[in-house]
């Protein structure tokens, strides 16, 4: 296949395709193979999707199973064994032994409607429309999801107003001065703010497009604090850091909290198939049927590979991998960044880690860095206000040999492009 045949024939809107210029055709674990049989390792993992890997066998087999037993592909959201297996292994393996009580609500296939869903019922339940964002969250391109996105780039792209959402400052860069909760409680607490009180307010606990921002665990039990003070939902938008990334199944644990609403999407479906749904305390469940529809409501396919990917999680004792690979990404980051320029910051936590390069003052670097990555063979993302984070988002299962291969790719494309 010829990369101009994409070039002639499919929209401009394409992205990630213009950073990786090849044809992929094949992919194992931690590797995605070009048609030429070049291999890259993959630290991008499909945005958090892959953080099992890739094509793990025995999500491979279990869905080879189903197919020939002629197992259903599309169902809409009607009852089938494979959607009571998935809510079964996710309420018994994962909810439950975290004292967790959500009920599940699974929506269109993708993070940004299971957004969407949760602003929808936010909004419902506490009859307000104003919602609280953060200022470089990221939460998908649908108008109310992008509504609640910092970014300005891709808020231009709706061509028309972005309403009901007011942007909260998240404690990082200058921000990181301010008492941001401080702020909120004050905002809230004054009739005369000319800020209206929000059903919820929606955060990443690591802002990861944002540029891997981790927010401080004091800061997040706060703003839990915060919520139940002034009758406000928390949603939590684990789309991208939840399912283990950030060494727990979701990120929120580190704080001890406890969302209202948390969305999943990305690699709850064990292997990258569409899949997202949205937990709701049961006493938010007040939906009226089909009120949030949609006929891609029943991935069956992902519901049998995301019942193989809680197997997974427990089995392959993720949380336990998560914190000594996290050791390693942490130290020889640190390492790197000593050896070439320690002006560089270091953010991350689990598997998410971030290398800000702002600080050297070079827009250019970044891309020069991670085209260099890819010329070694590692595919590697930028994230942040400016796109100068090197995000490493490897899956949760690559190996410490692995992570060593990765590492050494940046660094040598960091000094080179240095
Ligand atoms: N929320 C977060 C935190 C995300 O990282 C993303 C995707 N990058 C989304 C929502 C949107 O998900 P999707 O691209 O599947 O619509």
């Amino acid at each position: 296949m010829r990369v101009d045949v994409f070039q002639q024939y499919e929209s401009e809107v394409r992205s990630y395709c213009r950073s990786f210029p090849t044809v992929f055709t094949k992919a194992k674990g931690s590797y995605i193979e070009a048609q030429d049989g070049q291999r890259y390792l993959d630290f991008f993992a499909g945005a958090g999707a892959l953080n099992f890997g890739h094509n793990p066998d025995l999500v491979k087999q279990r869905l080879i199973e189903y197919l020939q037993e002629d197992g259903i592909l599309h169902g809409l959201d009607m009852y089938t064994d494979a959607k009571g297996q998935f809510l079964q292994a996710l309420q018994e393996q994962i909810l439950q032994p975290k004292s967790l009580d959500y009920r599940v609500q699974f929506c269109g296939p993708t993070g940004t409607n299971a957004v969407e869903a949760a602003l929808k019922i936010a909004r419902k339940v506490k009859g307000r429309r104003n919602i609280f964002a953060f200022q470089g969250g990221y939460h998908g391109m649908t108008l109310g999801a992008l509504a609640c996105t910092g970014n300005s780039y891709n808020r231009k792209g709706a061509g028309t107003a972005l309403p009901d959402v007011t942007f909260m400052p998240f404690p990082f860069g200058p921000m990181k001065e301010i008492d941001t909760i401080a702020y909120l409680d004050a905002v809230l607490s004054d009739s005369s703010s000319g800020i209206e009180k929000p059903a919820a307010v929606l955060l990443e606990t690591v802002q990861a497009e944002g540029g891997v921002v981790v927010a401080p665990t004091p800061w997040l039990k706060q703003l839990r604090s915060l919520c139940d003070k002034h009758d406000i939902l928390m949603i939590v938008d684990d789309i991208q850091v939840g399912c283990g990334r950030s060494g727990n199944f979701f990120s929120f644990e580190r704080a001890g909290i406890v969302p209202d609403i948390v969305t999943l999407s990305k690699s709850i479906s064990g292997c990258g198939l569409p899949l997202a749904v949205v937990l709701l305390k049961p006493e938010l469940d007040v939906w009226q049927p089909g009120e949030h529809n949609g006929t891609f409501r029943g991935n069956q396919l992902a519901f049998v590979s995301g019942t193989v990917g809680i197997e997974l999680f427990q089995s392959l004792n993720l949380p336990a991998q998560v914190a000594e690979k996290s050791q390693l990404l942490q130290q020889e980051l640190s390492g790197i960044i000593d050896r070439l320029d320690a002006r560089m910051e270091l953010r991350g936590l689990g598997m998410i880690w971030g290398v800000d390069l702002a600080p050297l003052g070079n827009e250019r670097l970044i891309d020069q860095i991670t085209s260099l990555c890819f010329q070694d063979g590692l595919i590697i993302e930028n994230a942040g206000r400016k796109g100068q984070v090197l995000k490493l988002l490897p899956p949760l299962t690559a190996s410490s040999d692995e992570l060593h291969i990765g590492l050494e790719i940046i660094e040598r494309a960091m000094k080179k492009a240095l």
